[in-house]
């Protein structure tokens, strides 16, 4: 599976990085995990397939992680010639339905009804749901907001794990135990930390347990980009590093 890194960034907004997404392509799966402001124009930036997304899959209901769906699917509607016919799968949290329900409500039906089959699934977490023959999406309960969940992607042997926002957790390494990647958020500096986002030391903390092939660090605010993170998080996670900018991909 190939994961791209469309959205490295966070609600501060950023010209280096858009808000929240990343696409995961595996055979005929093309998974948007999140799809913050500026992932849609991030996609045709990267001349990415765009209208052949299969699943959007949400971890949870801040704007800077579905800011660009009504983008999308307005753009599946009227922004391609023929407009899209292929079924949509949008995924999400308890709260999905309602969410797509209000924002219907404030931009109109065709959110709901864009003209070809829309089908939202609220996952619950610890039941995965198969998204192909070999593609399955498994969600994780983490500390951000009420309905936040993590993702875990596996296509045939191999497996993304994908944060989301969260705070530190245990039970999230040890559920991320053996991936691939883990792809981490990395909100803040240790001198800034909250117990609804990650510091660096945690990101190592998180990976020293966890025992990832590659831990890619994401969803940063500017002031965690002023320390020293290579160092922070080297200090307790010895195994390969990346700090993720947006367009950067890995063949997992
Ligand atoms: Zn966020
Ligand atoms: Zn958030």
């Amino acid at each position: 599976m190939r994961l791209t890194a469309l959205g490295t960034g966070t609600i501060a907004l950023s010209a280096a990085r858009a808000c929240s997404g990343y696409l995961v392509e595996a055979g005929d799966v093309r998974l948007l995990l999140d799809c913050g402001n500026g992932v849609a124009r991030r996609m045709a930036e990267l001349a990415l397939p765009w209208p052949a997304i299969s699943h959007v899959a949400l971890t949870h209901f801040h704007v800077d992680h579905h800011g660009d769906l009504p983008t999308l699917l307005f753009a599946s509607k009227y922004g391609v010639l023929p407009p899209r016919s292929a079924p949509l799968d949008l995924i999400g949290p308890v709260g999905t339905g309602d969410l797509l329900g209000r924002l219907a409500a404030a931009y109109g039906t065709w959110v709901t009804d864009p003209g070809f089959p829309l089908r939202i699934t609220e996952i619950a977490p610890g039941a995965p749901l198969t998204l192909s023959e070999r593609v399955r999406l498994e969600a994780f309960a983490v500390p951000h907001t009420a309905e936040s969940v993590a993702y875990s992607v596996t296509a045939g042997a191999h497996r993304l794990v994908y944060t989301g926002d969260t705070g530190y957790h245990p039970g999230l390494a040890e559920w991320a135990t053996g991936c691939d990647v883990l792809l981490c958020e990395c909100s803040l500096p240790a001198a800034m930390a909250i117990p609804e986002h990650m510091t660096p030391e945690q990101c190592g903390a998180l990976a020293d347990v966890a025992g990832p092939g590659r831990l890619v660090l994401t969803h940063l605010y500017p002031p965690v980009e002023d320390v020293d993170i290579h160092a922070a998080v080297a200090a307790r996670f010895s195994g390969p590093l990346t700090v993720a900018h947006d367009g950067w991909r890995i063949d997992i």
